[in-house]
């Protein structure tokens, strides 16, 4: 049964290989099965960045290019801007009247995040409110299905009750959007920790061959093969996992084989990586330079689905109102 699905993603630069295999083959997936709104996160980005507003408008257009070039189709998926649909803030502010503060400051992230990003003050409105933004990111659009990992599991929870409570204030309006829970592919950066752009460990879908080369090569290996004859283990060594994504099966066991008895050294199955690494970025790279080519297509393809993303939330809200007795 086709279900309404509503995903974003914070404008934070370019796209990596973790973003793509990650959230974006399952945003694939879901886009041939389901009505889908997929935007770009910007206002969440100003909870945390609200003083480096500079790099938003090109990480928004960086993003938008990542999204067409892995085959986000503008025909199957609503792709929009969330600025360009005030309808989720007019929805929040909403929300926000009948939402208690204390289930917002025991959202576990709430306090996580202002431990780990000492460098600002996140004793912000905005910061605390976050979770309010994201509950009518979904309702706004009646969303019945909102992918999340593991670690979002607690945030659509949140969102849930609010709903729950907004529906039973002023009647059935909202749906409650459920959980489609997806196993997140891990993605190990090169220095074996998870990809992430903080880390800078990441490789990015629309880096050029030189530099993944150099990166690939600098990848860390299992630590405890020290010299060439030393037999090496795949499963203790990070450039490994990169074989079992982008190898092909008979290559995996090879390396597997050939790494235990020392017949390979890690500089050859670094290029023998490396290059079935560039082989599978090919396709997405060269989508990504032709329609690098054709900036305002891009653009309007984004203007076109946030149009779109709007008449949906404005009919929504027009219920909300409605419900709330704040129309006649
Ligand atoms: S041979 Fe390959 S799998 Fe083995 S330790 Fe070196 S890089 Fe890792």
């Amino acid at each position: 049964m086709k279900k309404t699905v509503v995903s974003g993603m914070r404008p934070t630069g370019r796209l990596h290989l973790g973003h793509y295999l990650g959230v974006l083959k399952n945003w694939l997936k879901l886009q041939d099965e389901h009505p889908c709104y997929f935007f770009i996160a910007d206002w969440h980005a100003l909870t945390t960045e609200y003083a480096n507003t500079e790099i938003l408008k090109d990480s928004v257009e960086q993003i938008m290019l990542d999204w067409l070039a892995v085959g986000l189709d503008p025909e199957k998926s609503t792709l929009f801007l969330q600025s360009q649909v005030p309808e989720h803030a007019e929805l929040q502010l909403l929300l926000g009247m009948m939402t208690p503060i204390s289930w917002l400051e025991r959202v576990p992230s709430y306090k996580e995040l202002k431990q780990e990003l000492k460098d600002r003050d996140l004793s912000t409105y905005g910061f605390l409110g976050y979770p309010l933004l994201q509950t009518a990111d979904v309702a706004i659009y009646q969303a019945e299905l909102v992918p999340v990992g593991q670690d979002q599991v607690a945030h659509l929870e949140l969102s849930r009750e609010i709903v729950r409570r907004f529906n039973h204030l002023y009647g059935e309006t909202l749906k409650e959007p459920q959980s489609l829970l997806t196993e997140e592919a891990k993605v190990l950066g090169t220095d074996g920790r998870k990809m992430s752009k903080s880390y800078n460990n990441s490789i990015y879908l629309s880096e050029d061959e030189d530099s993944i080369r150099k990166k690939m090569m600098a990848c860390l290996t299992d630590p405890a093969r020290v010299r060439r004859t030393d037999p090496g283990d795949p499963e203790l060594c990070p450039l490994f996992s990169y074989h079992k994504l982008f190898s092909s099966g008979d290559t995996i066991d090879q390396i597997n084989e050939e790494c235990r008895s020392a017949k390979i050294g890690c500089v050859d199955c670094k290029k023998i990586a490396c290059e079935n690494l560039l082989q599978y970025l090919k396709p997405i790279q060269q989508k990504r330079a032709e329609l690098s080519e054709k900036k305002s297509l891009v653009k309007a393809i984004m203007e076109a689905g946030s149009v779109k993303a709007k008449k949906i939330a404005e009919a929504n809200l027009r219920k909300v109102y409605q419900a709330m007795g704040l129309t006649n």
